[in-house]
């Protein structure tokens, strides 16, 4: 099976830098932002199905989050709108043309790290806070409305693979290779933890 290989758009990369190295106090948030993506993708596909049943799940609409020790993975995966492999290329490998320079230049201006918060939910890199804690991500989705599915990893450098997969149900995985001085998220009690958490600031918001 073919595997491409993209580089990060400059800009890209560049926010990933920042993202990764300096931005979060709090590494915790990484969890929030797949989480609120997944959630999204429930919301997107719940919609669409709205006026289109072919688009409806013949399962309930869910998020799972899958520990493992073992082989040092963090799995959040969803049934919702799923990726197809432009979509995957785009979203994960660009980010927004408009945001960017605008998110490099607030992001310059900030005094403190917690008000770099705000600016990546409104520039859209939260997937980037992944490599955070992780030094790979594999991404695998089937969009729905598409027969294909794929495969998308990378190290959090410079670029990253896409490949063809057998994935057969709608939705994505994200699959988190944690790093080996970050082992707190390998803990299912801290991930149960900062999943209650997250949920009751969604109860707020
Ligand atoms: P934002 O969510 O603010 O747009 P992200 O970097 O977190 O920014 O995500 C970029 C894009 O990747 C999302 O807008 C969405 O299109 C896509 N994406 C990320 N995670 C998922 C997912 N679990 N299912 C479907 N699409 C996703």
């Amino acid at each position: 099976m073919s595997v491409e290989n993209h580089n990060f758009e400059a800009e890209t990369g560049k926010v990933l830098n920042i993202v990764i190295n300096s931005l979060y106090s709090n590494k915790d948030i990484f969890l929030r932002e797949l989480i609120s993506n997944a959630s999204d993708a429930c919301d997107k596909r719940r919609y669409k199905s709205l006026t289109d049943k072919s688009f409806a799940s013949t399962i309930d609409l869910n998020i799972n989050i899958n520990v493992d020790p073992k082989a040092k993975t963090l799995k959040i995966s969803d049934n919702g709108i799923g990726m197809s492999k432009d979509e995957l290329i785009s979203s994960l490998g660009t980010i927004a043309k408009s945001g960017t320079k605008a998110f490099l230049e607030g992001i310059t201006k900030q005094k403190n790290k917690d008000d770099n918060l705000s600016l990546i939910g409104q520039f859209g890199v939260g997937f980037y806070s992944a490599f955070m804690v992780a030094d790979k991500v594999e991404v695998i989705s089937k969009g729905i409305g598409t027969k294909k599915s794929h495969h998308w990893s990378s190290d959090g450098q410079s670029s990253f693979t896409i490949s063809e997969t057998d994935k057969v149900v709608d939705g994505t995985e994200i699959t988190l290779h944690i790093k080996k001085d970050e082992k707190d998220y390998l803990d299912t009690f801290r991930i149960e933890n900062i999943v209650k958490n997250i949920q009751i600031i969604f109860l707020i918001l």
